[in-house]
């Protein structure tokens, strides 16, 4: 099937789109009223974080960031690292953390095997420009395409993407966190907006960080391999144990508009380059592709309706990528990720 055609799919679902944010009928645990408005927004609810965070707390958490920071600078080669993805928030956390707060950074990407053209030129691009050392990560052995085959044939969630990125994030995360280690850096930030970061509030919990990330799916010996297990954070020693991370969008003013405008003022990126449709990874449109077919909509969608529900970033942009004229899909990408990783699309489509 191609774009048109998932199109048409989609659009056969007679999938009605929330008027206030973007969120459709077929989206988990949603109702509509007459009004054509999704639950999710006549409750001012959002679909990522669980708890409502109050200003002063914010400012408070803001407080301790500087402290943690104050405490790192200058014991080492590096005060911190930063998972940089390529994408639009990591580029902008990396630029905030070297000229407002003066730190020595070195950035740390992890290569899964599935990164977009664009999202590798602004790996390339935004560190150099900024002087900052990077280590690039990249798996060769087959982990992630293992990984990523296991996830699309036995996902189990409503939408693909809902069993998968959380997963692929705590192997990303855990990676950035030993390389960190390695390097002996005490601090890593990750640039997630808050809307992405669903799983715990700005700091990675001192429980979590000593907990095994282990899940029972990487025993399956149809997909894995023995050694495979040792890509799976757990922390040994001491300074794996106290290793501090942090995600301080969730408690510094974060405004997509403002960061889509300052990479493109500073040169870093541009408005075309920043776009998270296209510096999103492969394994992300073969997703979507998938989602869409089966849902009527990409499950990528949820982080921006949160954004769009409490007015950090306009509807209509997000609309139109999402379901209107701006809405696209790299086939290539779908393609490159069905043949990589040997799926059966009509079997997981009809799941
Ligand atoms: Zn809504």
């Amino acid at each position: 099937m191609n774009v048109e055609g998932i199109i048409n799919q989609a659009k056969a679902r007679e999938v009605q789109i929330c008027k206030k944010c973007i969120l459709p009928t077929t989206f988990r645990d949603i109702e509509f009223n007459e009004e054509g408005v999704c639950s999710y927004c006549t409750t001012n609810k959002s679909v990522g974080k669980e708890r409502d965070i109050t200003n002063e707390y914010k400012t408070k958490c803001a407080m301790e960031i500087d402290e943690i920071i104050e405490s790192v600078r200058g014991k080492g080669l590096y005060d911190c690292a930063v998972g940089f993805s390529g994408g639009k928030d990591s580029s902008y956390l990396l630029w905030l953390l070297k000229e407002k707060y003066k730190l020595n950074i070195l950035a740390i990407t992890f290569d899964h095997g599935f990164m977009p053209k664009v999202t590798t030129e602004n790996i390339n691009k935004v560190p150099t420009k900024l002087g900052i050392d990077v280590v690039n990560f990249k798996l060769n052995t087959g982990f992630m395409e293992r990984f990523f085959k296991y996830k699309f044939e036995n996902y189990q969630t409503k939408a693909v993407f809902d069993s998968m990125c959380a997963d692929c994030s705590n192997i990303l995360e855990g990676s950035v966190m030993k390389i960190a280690t390695f390097f002996n850096i005490p601090l890593v930030f990750i640039g997630l907006s808050p809307e992405q970061v669903n799983r715990y509030f700005y700091e990675v919990p001192y429980d979590h960080i000593n907990a095994n990330w282990m899940k029972e799916e990487y025993f399956d010996e149809a997909y894995f391999e023995r050694r495979d297990k040792s890509y799976i954070w757990s922390a040994k020693t001491d300074a794996e144990k106290n290793l501090k991370v942090i995600l301080p969008f969730h408690v510094w003013d974060y405004n997509e508009e403002v960061v889509v405008n300052k990479l493109k003022e500073l040169d870093l990126i541009s408005a075309e380059k920043s776009n998270p449709l296209k510096t999103r990874c492969k394994i992300l449109d073969a997703m979507c592709y998938i989602d869409k077919a089966r849902l009527g909509y990409d499950g990528f969608i949820a982080p921006f309706s949160d954004l769009i529900r409490f007015g950090n970033a306009p509807r209509e942009k997000y609309y139109n990528l999402f379901f209107g004229k701006d809405f696209e899909l790299n086939m290539d990408h779908v393609n490159e990720v069905i043949k990589t990783l040997k799926l059966d699309v009509e079997i997981i489509i009809n799941k």
